[in-house]
């Protein structure tokens, strides 16, 4: 038998896990925070209708410049400030690639989504993690003291943070932007739940960019794609470090109509914050701390039952949520995405019946 030896990867990576959110067949997928609700039939219309009239023998727009120019638009920006990839995860990956990589050091104040400390490792960067308080919040006195003892040439946050839902103010915001040798981004995947953006705060006068996705709010997970807003000259430094054409024809046009129906997005935001609240009315009265949530999710932890064994309950009855209750700092929690109202339902049924 031929014995093949593995090719070993980096010494860096040797260590690293990788990202894991099973996806399990059940009737009710409450654990990847997309929206429970498909883009208006209209978009759908509009997009086969442009899709039948591309030139698919050529490349598409490498600048992508009509899906820019409508994102700017949308955030009255320059296109030049727009940079657009495939999922936000994409745009935080090539961020990092051009600013984070090895003898330079990333913040993150943790616990926050796992990507970003992930893709930093990736590019070769050392993560300095910070602990946020026991609820969660960060303490900006904390995080301005990480920043000017490491120095770090990145610092992320996450508004609303994923996987807490809570909203970082705008003074920490604004403290931690102050304090940083580097780059502040800002993450803002579910940025529409908020009520306030650090979009504002952008200019090329300020190292700050804001990133954002049409993964959520705007039904278009499957499309992936997401952009973020800021400085002309480090949008420019981007442009020189993603593939050449990595913006695909259709996701181009999928993208710049989905900016022709602003009000669908909204009535759909409205619709799951009113679900949203519905779903902690019905946590309030049951066993289990929850979060705060400024977002289209809720973090609870069940009292006097293990996490996990409610994750189970609820996957028996055909109900899956995110299992947080072995991540580092967030023992027996789990993460439930708001959906439609009749998922929602059977969420809350199934959850009674398990804490029963
Ligand atoms: N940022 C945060 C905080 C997220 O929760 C997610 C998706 N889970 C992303 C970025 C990535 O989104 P996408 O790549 O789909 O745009």
């Amino acid at each position: 038998m031929l014995l093949v030896i593995p090719v070993p990867v980096r010494d860096d990576l040797r260590a690293l896990e990788g990202y894991h959110s099973p996806q399990v067949d059940v009737r009710v997928r409450l654990n990847t925070n997309e929206s429970p609700m498909g883009p208006p039939a209209e978009w759908r219309d509009e997009f086969a209708a442009e899709l039948s009239r591309v030139s698919w023998h050529r490349y598409p727009d490498r600048a992508a410049t009509e899906l820019r120019g409508a994102i700017a638009a949308l955030h009255g920006v320059s296109p030049r400030q727009v940079f657009a990839a495939n999922g936000s995860n994409e745009v935080l990956q090539t961020l990092l690639l051009t600013y984070a990589g090895p003898g330079r050091t990333v913040a993150t104040f943790e616990p926050t989504y796992q990507l970003h400390a992930h893709i930093a490792r990736l590019t070769g960067a050392t993560v300095v993690e910070t602990d946020r308080r026991p609820d969660f919040t960060l303490d900006p006195e904390t995080a301005v003291d990480v920043i000017e003892r490491h120095r770090p040439m990145v610092a992320l946050l996450c508004s609303p943070n994923n996987p807490t839902g809570l909203v970082e103010p705008e003074s920490t915001v604004r403290a931690v932007l102050r304090a940083v040798p580097g780059l502040l981004v800002v993450d803002e995947a579910y940025g529409q739940f908020a009520p306030w953006s650090a979009l504002g705060l952008v200019g090329d006068d300020a190292p700050l960019v804001v990133t954002r996705t049409f993964s959520k709010t705007w039904s278009m997970a499957g499309a992936r794609l997401g952009y973020l807003v800021g400085p002309t000259w480090l949008v420019a430094e981007l442009d020189k470090v993603v593939l050449p054409y990595h913006l695909d024809a259709a996701k181009q046009i999928g993208g710049r109509l989905a900016l022709r129906f602003v009000d669908d997005m909204e009535a759909r935001v409205k619709t799951i914050v009113t679900e949203r609240e519905r779903i902690v009315a019905a946590l309030d009265r049951l066993p289990v701390d929850h979060v705060p949530s400024g977002a289209n999710f809720v973090l609870f932890r069940p009292t006097g039952i293990p996490g996990r064994s409610v994750w189970q309950g609820l996957l028996e009855r055909s109900v899956l949520v995110r299992d947080c209750s072995s991540w580092p700092r967030l023992d027996d929690c789990l993460r439930v995405t708001v959906g439609t109202a009749d998922e929602n339902d059977v969420f809350i049924t199934a959850l009674q019946e398990v804490l029963a």
